[in-house]
């Protein structure tokens, strides 16, 4: 029922990271990693375009995987057209 739901001013405060994101490595709990093969890679940038926590990076001519901010989600291995990238147990 909608009427016995509590309103936002009685729900506790939630947890929130005081540290910048480049201190506060959010990575390293996930427990499968993306492996790019650079050999296969057409470079698309698909990967760092769709990767939700920016965990790919492209330094202008490669791209490369983020581990320590990586949640394992799989979407760059999923979307990845040529599929090189493989998650792996990390
Ligand atoms: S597995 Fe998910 S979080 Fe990790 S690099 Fe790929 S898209 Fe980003
Ligand atoms: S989506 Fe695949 S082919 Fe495209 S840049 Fe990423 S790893 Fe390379």
């Amino acid at each position: 029922m909608l009427s016995e739901l509590r309103s936002w001013k009685e729900i506790p405060i939630g947890g929130v990271a005081w540290k910048l994101s480049t201190e506060n490595k959010t990575g390293d709990w996930s427990p499968f990693k993306p492996r790019i093969d650079q050999t296969k890679c057409t470079k698309c940038l698909i990967c760092w375009i769709l990767c939700p926590d920016m965990a790919i990076e492209w330094d202008g001519e490669k791209v490369h995987e983020k581990h320590d901010y990586c949640k394992g989600c799989g979407v760059c291995a999923n979307e990845c057209p040529v599929k090189c990238i493989s998650m792996v147990r990390g």
